[in-house]
């Protein structure tokens, strides 16, 4: 019996030793939580966010509650609370991300400077049953007025196809600025040469496009707050040009065998339908990774003056002719012509039109041999169906300088140069950059304004 009695006295205690043991682990603990910062802003606008990582590995997160303060007024935002099931067991929460998203101006929050402070508590009884706490603390700066643009260019009087030039200065260093044309961004490059904050965007219209709803300057600050302003402007309609083109069996079997070899599938039953697949489906993929070359935007300029035209040619086929292909006699194909042609002798030299680093120099589908030069701002011209390149990827040419020879490599029916130009992805008529007068009263006159 006394034995019995002793056993119990001894288990008890034991127990109660446990006991006390796992409270003064978990419940006296005296390890404050970490709170690291995910996302926590230094300037913000009317809304913004805040996200952060909170860790306790003892007794788990209670609660964690942002509070801003400006002007000695207290800004409480409703705090985010872990509860448990059994009060001797803590939260169980050891890790958790949480973001606020705050409507600063809703709050009564007003512009200038302001102080986040999020204070995180664990479950741990210690100070009085509030849990440790550890506390994030970080100056943030309130700005709520979108920066304002001053647009500099007088004119900006624009084709169908055409290019042109926007200049404007910001009172404020701004994350992201640019021309916006319908759906269509068109990023400002800085002209720290003009004054600060000041920018200038290359333009484009798309061939096809004969009416803009939009066309705006757009500049958005570090606090997310954007201001646009309209462009004053005038759309000229391009004329629209159709051409015929023969397909005759005898091109087929002069052309098709090296796409067969090269891309085989755009091969087809026939020669025929191979053809089609390469006009529709090669033509279309090509034009995409033109696009994607000649969408980067060089900072400098690199171009001067009128672009020059292959030496002593004609105009074998002009910018944007909607194109109609017959192959014995009936209609099988339209495309529109995203260059000029142009013929000379066969195997003529091919000067590079202006100033500018070559980017690409390639086979390039429908186009075959292809050079394309980067002149700076985002403009690009490109000389295609060369039979010969003597310049390489990598290379700074000088206007005139040889980059090659006319051939009739990839699509082309005979040799001729097919020159391209692309303002910002998009093909535009290269008539008007081969005119110096066109280019000082719409490009460098909206520079220098
Ligand atoms: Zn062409």
């Amino acid at each position: 019996m006394k034995r019995i009695l002793r056993l119990i006295f001894i288990s008890f205690f034991i127990i109660l030793i446990s006991g006390v043991g796992f409270l003064s682990y978990m419940l006296l603990e005296g390890t404050p939580p970490k709170i690291e910062p995910v996302s926590v802003p230094k300037v913000v606008g009317k809304v913004f966010e805040i996200r952060l990582k909170a860790t306790d590995n003892r007794s788990g997160i209670k609660e964690i509650e942002p509070v801003i303060v400006q002007g000695g007024k207290k800004h409480i935002i409703p705090a985010r609370k872990y509860g448990s099931s059994h009060w001797w067991l803590g939260s169980g929460v050891k890790e958790v991300q949480e973001k606020w998203a705050i409507q600063a101006t809703e709050m009564g929050l007003k512009e200038g400077p302001a102080k986040i402070l999020i204070t995180a508590r664990d479950s741990s009884f210690r100070n009085l049953l509030k849990g440790n706490k550890a506390v994030l603390e970080q100056d943030v700066v309130i700005d709520l007025t979108p920066p304002r643009i001053a647009l500099k260019s007088l004119i900006h009087n624009i084709r169908s196809g055409g290019s042109g030039l926007v200049s404007y200065k910001l009172n404020e260093p701004v994350v992201k600025t640019g021309v916006l044309i319908d759906g269509l961004f068109f990023p400002g490059t800085p002209n720290p040469g003009r004054g600060q904050n000041t920018y200038i965007s290359l333009i484009a219209l798309p061939f096809d496009k004969i009416r803009v709803k939009k066309f705006l300057v757009e500049a958005a600050d570090q606090a997310g707050n954007i201001a646009r302003m309209g462009v004053p402007h005038k759309i000229f309609p391009r004329r629209p040009k159709k051409d015929k083109i023969n397909i005759t069996d005898h091109f087929l079997q002069l052309k098709i065998p090296y796409f067969e070899m090269n891309y085989p599938w755009v091969k087809g039953a026939t020669l025929l339908e191979t053809f089609l697949n390469v006009n529709r489906e090669l033509r279309k993929k090509n034009g995409e990774e033109i696009k994607a070359i000649c969408s980067k935007i060089s900072a400098e300029q690199f171009w001067k003056g009128a672009f020059k035209r292959l030496p002593g040619s004609a105009s074998r086929a002009n910018f944007a002719d909607e194109r109609t292909y017959y192959y014995k006699g009936r209609k099988i194909d339209r495309q529109f012509h995203m260059g000029v042609d142009l013929a000379s002798r066969k195997h003529a030299k091919v000067p590079a039109a202006n100033n500018g680093m070559v980017v690409f120099a390639d086979s390039l589908g429908i186009y075959g041999n292809t050079i394309i030069i980067d002149h700076g701002l985002g403009l690009y011209s490109m000389y295609s169906h060369l039979s010969e390149m003597t310049a390489e990827k990598g290379e700074m040419v000088a206007k005139g300088a040889i980059i090659g020879h006319t051939g009739s490599t990839g699509l082309a029916g005979g040799d001729h140069l097919h020159y391209g130009m692309v303002v910002n992805g998009i093909f535009v008529n290269p008539v008007e950059w081969w005119d110096g007068r066109w280019i000082r009263d719409h490009i460098e006159a909206n520079m220098n304004p």
